[in-house]
């Protein structure tokens, strides 16, 4: 994948199209953003984007018409960004024809790993030669991250981890050698309007330990005192 890949994101709520569009380019996308659902369909049509990041409720048209209508011309990847809790709007993205679908709010590892995911998926679909494999993948001594699979393995043992215990691990491991701070940390993990405790922070980092440190005697995630966490490869 020398060349970029091009999202498309279409919301109308500026911060979060914003906060998108600093996620995506900061993982080396390149991105553009609509937040009008009339226009946003006919650029999805005439302009050349690898996936859209579609949200429902839009001014003009609402993001289920615009999946049906662009699936009787495209089968470009979509993913919709539903509000939250709203069970009806995913039932109906996926009838639509959409790929996939966030609720909102969203961790960004994970819509990160849904973009590729799709992505791949797409790829494998249109491209004989690719094997398949999900080759992106982080590596830290023994320990190796499947991204698109959220799949943890150490020496080639695969470890067990919940969904936001992987996507704290990718952070840390993706940004090893750096200092997260809780904030940080609580922002891309749990999302940039996440109310809860951030305790959370320090109860998940422990089950991280007791899964890897612990259980394999090596000690990968180092604590900076009043600072935050850290994953080291010495
Ligand atoms: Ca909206």
């Amino acid at each position: 994948m020398a060349e970029k890949q091009r999202i498309f994101i279409v919301e109308d709520e500026r911060r979060i199209a914003r906060f998108l569009q600093i996620e995506l380019e900061h993982e080396g996308f390149e991105t553009a953003m609509e937040s009008n659902g009339k226009r946003a369909f006919e650029r999805i049509i005439q302009e050349n984007y690898n996936l859209v990041l579609l949200d429902v409720m839009l001014p003009e048209m609402d993001g289920l018409t615009i999946c049906r209508k662009v699936r009787e011309l495209s089968d470009i990847p979509i993913i919709m960004l539903t509000a939250k809790d709203d069970i009806e709007d995913k039932v109906n993205g996926l009838d639509v024809g959409a790929d996939d679908y966030m609720t909102k709010p969203f961790a960004v590892p994970e819509l990160l790993a849904r973009i590729r995911a799709a992505l791949r998926k797409h790829s494998d679909h249109n491209d004989a030669d690719e094997t398949g494999d999900g080759s992106a993948r982080f590596i830290v001594k023994d320990l190796v991250l499947f991204p698109g699979r959220y799949e943890v393995q150490y020496k080639g043992e695969p470890i067990e981890l919940t969904k936001k215990e992987y996507a704290l691990l990718e952070y840390l491991v993706k940004n090893k050698r750096n200092v997260l701070t809780r904030d940080q940390i609580l922002q891309t993990v749990w999302g940039y309007d996440y109310l809860g405790d951030t305790n959370v922070v320090d109860v998940y980092i422990r089950y991280l330990r007791s899964k890897i440190d612990d259980r394999f005697g090596e000690k990968y995630i180092h604590t900076v005192r009043g600072v935050g966490y850290v994953v080291k490869e010495k």
